[in-house]
């Protein structure tokens, strides 16, 4: 077993705690600073799933990227793309709803497109949710190639 980051090994005792704990296979070091992301910027769990079934399709995320204003749960800046995980739909008030779309405006203002994934989508369609970004992905390219 390998650490899902950074290909080392990991002992049995250590793959069995980080999968509890994350759902992910990480060695100690990468336990602790995705424990961190989480705690310091209350990262869901599903973006974590996300950020490394990503990062195996070769897409190059980046986990709490820092826009300048917030930071956005993963980012894929080579084409400007910002993602973020909707938690729960029924838990968001209309303020959120409306700051949302504002930040959604801002970014776009400022080249980014922002998409937002429900975290169902992630925990029950993870490859269909990956599939789709790299189709995502691929179309801002040929954006981005085309001016
Ligand atoms: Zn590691």
């Amino acid at each position: 077993m390998t650490c899902k980051d950074c290909d080392k090994r990991i002992e049995h005792q250590q793959f069995e705690n980080s999968m509890e704990s994350l759902g992910v296979p990480l060695c100690d070091r990468h336990s602790r600073l995705i424990k961190k992301v989480i705690l310091d910027n209350d990262t869901p769990i599903e973006a974590i799933h996300l950020f490394y079934a990503l990062k195996e399709a070769g897409a190059h995320p980046m986990l709490e990227w820092w826009d300048g204003k917030k930071s956005v749960d993963i980012a894929i800046s080579r084409v400007k793309l910002n993602i973020e995980i909707d938690k729960d739909y029924n838990m968001i008030t209309h303020e959120q709803a409306i700051n949302d779309l504002e930040d959604a405006m801002h970014s776009f203002k400022n080249g980014f497109t922002t998409i937002r994934i429900p975290h169902l989508a992630i925990k029950y369609y993870l490859e269909d949710t990956v599939k789709n970004i790299l189709g995502i992905i691929s179309g801002l390219r040929a954006n981005i190639k085309a001016i």
